[in-house]
């Protein structure tokens, strides 16, 4: 139930007055419904926006962090006995090093194919691809300078190592490779989820990316993967929770 209609109904009984004394009104436990903001481009920046809170931070076509947003533990992918190059945030590698060595035991080795990207190596990304695709195509694989996860240091898209791009296979769909199968199906143990899903493009403004990964660690990502939610629905709602205890009567007025 949206906050309004409960103020409204306390509202509507508290105006009831002195002659309705004995009013009891029982409103029902409310839970956060809210859902994000539809896409539309814009530059807030966003709620959560210091260095530890990165796994609470939203960024979208809307929400951004500060052109000067670089953490300061960044270390080289490499700390993690992966294959590729970059940087990543400090705090990743020790379950980045044990997915990387579980996806190798199962057949199914990873790599990485870009870690994290400074705010001006984002721009000259987005400019890339707007020069190779228009911005309209652009915008809807490719993210703002500032609204990028890659600046959050926290966030990897994956590759089969030795292999191209995961998004230059012509057509074909990276999760469905043995490397990306095992990543989707067992990511969100070591703490990463998929920020892109296929069909979600509505409700993530961007396409299906699905070698794209934000780590928010275990708790968190099962958390996430638990309820079924795109990570970017469910940031908003742990925003915008309504705080409420189940059951609660509330009453106006002394007890009938
Ligand atoms: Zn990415």
């Amino acid at each position: 139930m949206p906050v309004g209609i409960v103020f409204g109904v306390l509202l509507a009984a508290a105006a009831v007055g002195p002659a309705a004394a004995s009013t009891f009104v029982f409103v029902p436990p409310t839970q956060s419904t809210s859902q994000p903001p539809a896409c539309k481009l814009g530059n807030v920046t966003t709620q959560l926006a210091s260095y530890a809170d990165w796994s609470g931070a939203l960024v979208d076509w809307q929400f951004r962090v500060p052109a000067s947003y670089a953490p300061r533990d960044l270390v080289p992918v490499s700390r993690a006995g992966i294959a590729g190059s970059g940087l990543i945030r400090s705090l990743v590698i020790p379950d980045l090093a044990a997915m990387t060595k579980a996806a190798r035991s199962a057949g199914a080795p990873i790599a990485i194919e870009s870690a994290y990207r400074s705010y001006s190596t984002q721009a000259s990304t987005f400019n890339t691809w707007v020069n190779e695709l228009g911005y309209e195509r652009a915008i809807l694989g490719s993210a703002r300078a500032g609204h990028s996860e890659h600046q959050l240091g926290v966030a990897i898209d994956f590759k089969t190592p030795g292999a191209g791009p995961p998004w230059h296979l012509g057509g074909y769909d990276w999760a469905t490779t043995r490397a990306g199968a095992w990543m989707v199906k067992n990511a969100w143990k070591f703490g990463f989820i998929m920020s892109y899903p296929r069909g979600r493009t509505s409700q993530v403004c961007y396409g299906y990316e699905p070698w794209h990964y934000r780590y928010f660690g275990r708790a968190q990502a099962a958390a996430i993967h638990a309820s079924g939610e795109t990570s970017r629905a469910w940031l908003w709602q742990q925003e915008h929770r309504v705080v409420a205890v189940p059951g609660a009567p509330v009453s106006v007025g002394p007890r009938p």
